[in-house]
């Protein structure tokens, strides 16, 4: 079958490799129909996230239907379609029992993320040996682990585009209103206009978000989202001071800040041994831009993906305007029963982010054309039997 891997900085080759088969009882093995590539998979094209290999299959955001399963599992069947959760959980150790998904104890071997964390966080498909070194799904089958877990059944009145952002960043723009604590009349800003920026400010409008500012150095990604969202307030960063602008709109700042964006990628990193001694992203500006910006008493939200230190943190006006901070990959299956319904009922429409659907084939021209963040690309979904 054929599947995207990945062959070095900003290099991503589809090539051949065996299908996949059951290695574990709980096991199914899916046809993959839709995949995508998201901003986490850029860190991976960067080589900023460590413990990837050469020829690693990638892709977390994935569904399909169900060729085969393992005598384990219970709730599936050949012929189910279904959505993968990206964070690969038991389902049966304490951080799952709190729904701590993407924190699962068991499904991580990683010795290194122990040794870097204190702690293991669960496997991801697709997403470096830190991880789990778990293959990926942007390949024509793939196999998932914890079947009754992992997967979630869609109803065929929905379309792929509908549903295949469950797998991952709808669930995440979720969990970035909640350990925000979005309530209803709140001001929410959210720093990054890529897809789960976007998907935030949806998710913010959904509890009740009185308004809602956009902020991102691209100007016509901002475009983008007040097409699809014309409710949102912007600011350009890339031309104005967000600080400032900020207070100009809001007095007092924002009730949440959401940061959305993630590695700067403006110095070369990152070896493996940088990582242990303390690896620097580019200074933190812009989460000190989120602590002087929001509002006394107000919550910060990271959902943006980092790794390994960074300096030149503002403890002094965190600490003195009591802010809470909260930081976290998604445990999806926490939330996609409910994220579900909303799109059954037209509350919540993910497939808005998407703007390009291309062949497995051109993986390599999916990954180039969203990380250059070309004018009119925010997600890109590839289709690997097309
Ligand atoms: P993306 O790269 O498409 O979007 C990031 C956006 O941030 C871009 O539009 C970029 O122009 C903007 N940006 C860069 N610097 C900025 C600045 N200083 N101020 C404001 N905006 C700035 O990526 P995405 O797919 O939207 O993902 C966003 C982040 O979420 C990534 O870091 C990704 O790894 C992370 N992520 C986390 C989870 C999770 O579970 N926590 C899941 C999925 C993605
Ligand atoms: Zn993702």
């Amino acid at each position: 079958m054929l599947a995207a891997t990945w062959t070095g900085k900003k290099s991503v080759t589809v090539v051949k490799v065996p299908v996949p088969r059951i290695t574990d009882p709980h096991d199914v093995i899916i046809k993959v129909t839709a995949t995508a590539i998201c901003g986490s998979d850029l860190h991976l094209y960067h080589g900023v996230m460590p413990g990837m290999q050469k020829g690693d299959q990638l892709g977390h955001e994935f569904m399909g239907i169900v060729e085969e399963v393992g005598p384990a599992v219970k709730t599936l069947k050949r012929g189910d379609r279904v959505v993968e959760a990206f964070d690969i959980a038991c389902g049966s150790c304490s951080f799952c029992s709190e729904k701590l998904f993407s924190e699962c104890d068991t499904t991580n071997p990683s010795a290194d993320m122990e040794q870097m964390y204190g702690d293991r966080i669960a496997a991801f498909h697709g997403y470096s040996h830190l991880t789990g070194g778990v293959s990926g799904g942007q390949s024509e089958y793939a196999r998932c682990h914890h079947g009754d877990v992992n997967l979630l059944k869609v109803p065929d009145s929905l379309t792929d585009m509908q549903v295949v952002l469950l797998s991952d960043i709808l669930p995440t723009a979720w969990h970035a209103t909640e350990m925000g604590e979005v309530r209803k009349g709140d001001v929410v800003a959210i720093w990054g206009a890529g897809p789960v920026g976007i998907l935030a400010a949806m998710c913010s409008r959904h509890r009740g978000a009185a308004r809602i500012i956009l902020i991102d150095t691209v100007p016509h990604r901002l475009d983008f989202a007040l097409s699809k969202l014309p409710y949102l307030e912007v600011i350009d960063a890339s031309k104005h001071d967000v600080y400032t602008r900020l207070r100009e709109l809001v007095k007092e700042g924002p009730h949440v800040s959401i940061e959305a964006v993630g590695f700067h990628y403006t110095k070369s990193l990152v070896s493996k041994v940088e990582m242990m001694v303390g690896l620097q992203t580019d200074p933190p500006d812009m989460l000190n831009e989120m602590i002087v910006s929001t509002r006394k008493g107000g919550r910060i939200s990271i959902v943006g993906a980092y790794a390994g230190f960074t300096n030149h943190f503002h403890i002094g006006a965190f600490m003195e305007k009591n802010l809470g901070m909260r930081g976290g990959q998604t445990p999806v299956q926490k939330y996609w029963h409910y994220l579900l319904s909303c799109i059954e009922k037209g509350e919540l429409d993910p497939s808005q982010v998407i703007t390009h659907t291309l062949p497995l084939s051109q993986a390599a021209e999916g990954y180039k054309m969203f990380d250059n963040k070309e004018e009119g690309c925010i997600k890109v979904v590839l289709l690997p039997h097309e």
